[in-house]
């Protein structure tokens, strides 16, 4: 387990991706009844945008950099409202030195009544993120391989949520674990809503991972792709995809208006597309 999230903390791929959990948290608050994240890649949970780590790739300048202080039309700027206060929350003095990942997200978002698992596999990280989550009742941190989660910890007991699959991807087979997990979990868990990350880099990958997921049998599937640049001669992050098992009615429409504003300020090269696609229906 080479893979260090601290390189990465903030970029594009983790806006959108944030956004996207910012906006299912935001649905899931319409009712008053708990609900549960289960976030089975956790990472660190708090990012330093002046660690060693973030200053040599310098990613997080290209994402959270460049949306903390843009303008945004209203509607935009009221959908992405709370994904910002996240952020901000970490940030009092303005600017963006400190990134939150998807746990602290979450759990800026949730309300009393809610209850975050938050699972990490790489020993240094859990136990980070258990001192972080230090005496918050609310939050549970396990160290623990995500995978096995998706099968020992569905359903929850309040039997509404969440579950954000993040994985590393540096091992190869992972869009094969990420089908075949999302599948078993479902099996579980029918009524969860599920949110699958993966790279836009090897495109062969993802036609193979498209088609794995349309012929999986599980239904009510939104695929989202966005892409900062077109594919690239050497392997790199040209964009990033979130496949959302079970979205609420409203994803679809609230992503009409982010995915565009979010891609006017983050796209680096032309021609890049963002899109919406069903995958499967009901
Ligand atoms: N979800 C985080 C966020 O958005 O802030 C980022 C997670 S990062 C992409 C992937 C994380 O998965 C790394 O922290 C890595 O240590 C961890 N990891 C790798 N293999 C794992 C496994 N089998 N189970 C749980 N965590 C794993």
């Amino acid at each position: 387990m080479n893979y260090r999230h601290a390189y990465h903390a903030g970029n594009f791929a983790d806006v959108v991706k944030h956004v996207v959990l910012s906006l299912l948290l935001d649905y899931l608050k319409q009712k008053d009844k708990a609900f549960r994240v289960i976030d089975t890649h956790a990472g660190i949970g708090r990012y330093d945008l002046s660690s060693t780590e973030a200053q040599k790739t310098g990613e997080w300048q290209g994402g959270i950099g460049r949306l903390i202080d843009a303008s945004l039309d209203k509607s935009a700027a009221v959908l992405l409202a709370p994904y910002l206060e996240a952020v901000r929350s970490l940030n009092p003095d303005g600017g963006v030195k400190k990134y939150p990942g998807s746990p602290l997200v979450a759990r800026h978002l949730m309300r009393k009544q809610d209850r975050l698992s938050a699972i990490e596999l790489h020993g240094d990280d859990a136990a980070r993120l258990k001192t972080l989550f230090a005496g918050d009742f609310q939050t549970r941190v396990i160290e623990l391989d995500g995978w096995l989660a998706l099968g020992a910890h569905l359903p929850p007991k309040e039997k509404r949520g969440l579950v954000l699959i993040d994985p590393p991807f540096e091992q190869a087979g992972e869009f094969d674990r990420l089908v075949d997990g999302m599948q078993r979990a479902h099996k579980r868990w029918p009524g969860g809503i599920y949110a699958l990350w993966y790279p836009i880099k090897d495109r062969k990958a993802i036609i193979a991972f498209r088609k794995a997921l349309k012929q999986s049998g599980v239904p009510k599937l939104l695929d989202i792709e966005f892409e900062i640049r077109p594919a690239s001669r050497e392997p790199s992050l040209d964009g990033s995809g979130m496949v959302v098992v079970n979205p609420p009615f409203t994803l679809e429409r609230d992503l009409r208006i982010v995915l565009p504003a979010l891609h006017r300020l983050l796209a680096v090269e032309k021609p890049a597309h963002w899109s919406l696609e069903w995958l499967a229906g009901e």
